[in-house]
């Protein structure tokens, strides 16, 4: 068998929240103000009540509203696959699998958490979101989400990528989604995520019919992501596996990395790698301290892993990982030497990514390559070592849209960054 499906009915009915099982607890986000730990009034202005009690809850379990498990049902459970065909062209013995995320209606693990975010705002009576985007799959994934609430949605995408990437634009606006470039005050600025965050949440905080999402780094959002690793739990044993020996994701922000990890932090056999791209070296260069998510210091300051927050990456094509910061869960898990990180470049990234697209026909996302390279290194270094390893990797979302980038490559004109 090469692809593992699971039944609707076996869908996870409830979120893994790894707060409670971590050794020591987190310390807390502080007040850009006062510097003291915020507080819930404080985040009121931007999220809805369950968000923040979600943020900080000492819950082993948190159930799944139905209506959300509704609108997860579209597309999930996603496939577990056993990537046999690479296997044999690295000619490993190891096994490896993969999640596949990328068949969601925005073509990445993105919705997982955009649609219980809609659907908590809707409930507490809030019609519109404001939010930033890189290349855009953040603001497609919500775009989604609150068109199957009925909400408005208010997308500031970095404005280099709208004015260079106008398909996830366009996909947005099918959903229904306003998109403006940011920053909005300047037009000569290329912008910056983090420039973008300050601009969503200015928005937000001025008008009273509004929330602010985010599409990753925050507590509440690893949370929603763990539906992809406790379905992976599930469909490696109906593969006949105990446990993998190795999980591994890209790391952006942390979210889908957090999602295919966590349920497998109790589980101190398996190791945890996070990629990140050696243009943007968060875990692996930064410094572990408190920082603002964002460029104008509007965001609570968070204890993690941090490049600064005016670090301006360069232009590399994995939009989705170019962020100063990290989650905080993500960022401890590292520190204390529970998640192990790992940089490379770009070159490295569309290699395998090509080599993926050309074994298993997929053609992946330039931020899910990163996960892929990593993988192959392993599946060789067992081919080397002559061990069974098993490998899982998340397969975070499709190329589709990134095609640009592949052509950039096939014709030698990419910087290896
Ligand atoms: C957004 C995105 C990422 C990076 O974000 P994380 O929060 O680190 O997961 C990675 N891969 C894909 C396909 C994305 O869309």
């Amino acid at each position: 068998m090469t692809r593992y499906n699971m039944s609707e009915s076996e869908m996870p009915s409830a979120w893994f929240n790894i707060l409670p099982r971590l050794a020591t607890p987190m310390d807390p986000p502080l007040h850009p103000g006062t510097r003291e730990p915020v507080t819930p009034d404080d985040l009121a202005p931007l999220f809805p009540m369950a968000l923040i009690m979600q943020e900080m809850s000492p819950e082993p379990w948190i159930d799944i509203p139905g209506p959300v498990l509704d609108i997860l049902r579209l597309w999930r459970p996603t496939p577990l696959v056993r990537a046999e065909r690479l296997e044999k062209m690295l000619d490993t013995p190891a096994r490896i699998y993969f999640k596949d995320e990328s068949v969601s209606p925005a073509g990445s693990h993105k919705p997982n958490t955009a649609v219980p975010q809609a659907y908590y705002n809707k409930m507490e009576g809030i019609n519109r979101l404001t939010t930033e985007t890189g290349a855009g799959q953040w603001g497609t994934a919500l775009s989604f989400a609150t068109a199957q609430f009925d909400m408005e949605c208010m997308v500031y995408m970095v404005r280099a990528s709208f004015e260079q990437k106008p398909y996830r634009k366009i996909m947005m606006e099918v959903w229904g989604g306003n998109v403006v470039p940011s920053p909005i005050d300047d037009p000569s600025n290329p912008g910056s995520l983090g420039a973008a965050i300050s601009d969503a949440v200015r928005d937000c905080v001025q008008r009273d019919d509004s929330h602010y999402a985010l599409g990753s780094v925050l507590n509440h959002v690893l949370l929603h992501q763990t539906v992809i690793g406790l379905e992976a739990r599930d469909q490696l044993r109906a593969a006949g596996e105990e446990l993998p020996d190795v999980v591994i994701a890209p790391c952006g922000g942390g979210s889908n990395l957090g999602g295919i990890a966590f349920p497998f932090v109790p589980d101190e056999s398996v190791r945890l790698v996070a990629v990140e791209p050696s243009a943007c070296p968060t875990l692996t260069q930064g410094r572990f301290e408190y920082d603002f998510g964002d460029v104008a210091g509007m965001t609570p300051l968070m204890p993690m892993y941090t490049l600064g927050a005016d670090f301006m990456p360069p232009s590399i094509h994995a939009g989705g990982l170019r962020y100063h910061g990290d989650s905080p869960i993500i960022s401890k898990l590292v520190h204390e030497g529970r998640m192990e990180a790992v940089a490379i470049n770009q070159g490295k990234v569309f290699d395998a990514a090509i080599k993926f697209a050309n074994a298993e026909g997929k053609v992946p996302a330039p931020e899910c390559g990163h996960g892929i390279a990593v993988a192959i290194d392993e599946a060789l270094a067992a081919k080397e070592s002559g061990e069974e390893k098993v490998i899982l990797f998340n397969y975070c979302g499709h190329g589709h849209l990134d095609l640009a980038a592949y052509d950039e490559y096939l014709s030698g004109r990419m910087v290896d960054v």
